[in-house]
């Protein structure tokens, strides 16, 4: 027996990968989730932090990865350039679960708050620019129309924070539409970045930064502004949160896809007391802002 497949029958390893500098917003959290839904369902689950030093093992059976600032997102993604681990998860369909910066780095390349463009991981088809007006505050999403929308019937809620602004190539597919907040975002050149460029320590730097959409990306759909990404065994988000805490259907779409089952097949468990407050609590605010 494959080792991916004894864990699966004894333990669910779920990963927190480079927590050190992937897991603002307690994105950590995700994992928790995981593993207490689990639990609660009579199924062993174990978290498995991976450091930025150490070798990202290829046979936990669900990836997470969390959001960073711009120092902590080159590491990350300079590591997971470099280290296959991940990538050979991906290529075995192992459920992955990436938040807002980890979003960012498993695309093709991304730019940061300073206008640098970073490689990313090449997992997603997707590329980020800087947005005209950083991204904050609460955000909803339907996934109504979307390939998802069978297992994700209520609204997805979480916390957005990013200055980039994410498009779409031909093989992702959004994981939600927005109806509040900003999502993706569309590229455009922030006022204080403008700034920057012109006049760094009294030298000119005339970088010019696009805002065009690269050909064959995409923001948005009949109108209709993109939020995450969906490729493959990668669900991608700009939700913190954490994401799961308010999120059960999509914690539950992760582990049923991690155990090889479909969603109505996971045992059925006590949901979390708190749980159905804090989506209201949390849409009631998103309504607010919008
Ligand atoms: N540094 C990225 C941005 O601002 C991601 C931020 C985050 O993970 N919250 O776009």
């Amino acid at each position: 027996m494959k080792e991916s497949e004894h864990s699966k029958l004894s333990t669910l390893r779920i990963g927190v990968l480079l927590p050190e500098v992937l897991g603002t917003y307690g994105d950590g959290g995700n994992a928790v989730v995981l593993a207490k839904r689990a639990e609660l369902r009579g199924i062993k689950a174990e978290v498995v932090q991976v450091g930025v030093t150490e070798k990202i093992p290829e046979t936990l059976d669900i990836y997470t990865l969390g959001g960073g600032e711009d120092v902590a997102q080159t590491i990350a993604s300079r590591r997971l350039r470099t280290d296959r681990g991940l990538y050979q998860a991906v290529q075995k369909r192992v459920p992955v679960l990436a938040i807002c910066a980890a979003f960012q780095v498993l695309g093709e390349w991304y730019t940061d708050s300073q206008g640098n463009q970073t490689e990313g991981a090449g997992l997603l088809n997707v590329v980020t620019l800087p947005q005209g007006a950083r991204a904050i505050g609460e955000l909803v999403t339907t996934a109504a129309g979307l390939p998802l929308e069978a297992q994700l019937t209520e609204s997805l809620t979480g916390f957005e924070n990013h200055g980039g602004a994410t498009l779409l190539g031909a093989e992702a597919r959004p994981l939600g539409f927005v109806q509040a907040g900003v999502g993706n975002g569309r590229p455009g050149v922030a006022p204080e970045l403008e700034a920057g460029i012109s006049s760094e320590a009294g030298v000119h730097d005339d970088r010019e930064i696009s805002t065009e959409i690269p050909s064959g990306y995409r923001a948005e759909e009949d109108g209709k502004p993109f939020e995450g990404a969906v490729q493959g065994s990668i669900i991608a988000t700009y939700m913190h949160g954490p994401c799961l805490a308010r999120n059960p259907q999509l914690a539950d779409l992760l582990l049923a896809r991690a155990l090889g089952i479909t969603v109505p097949e996971l045992p059925e468990m006590e949901e979390i007391p708190g749980v159905a407050r804090l989506r209201e609590e949390r849409l009631a605010a998103a309504k607010r802002v919008d």
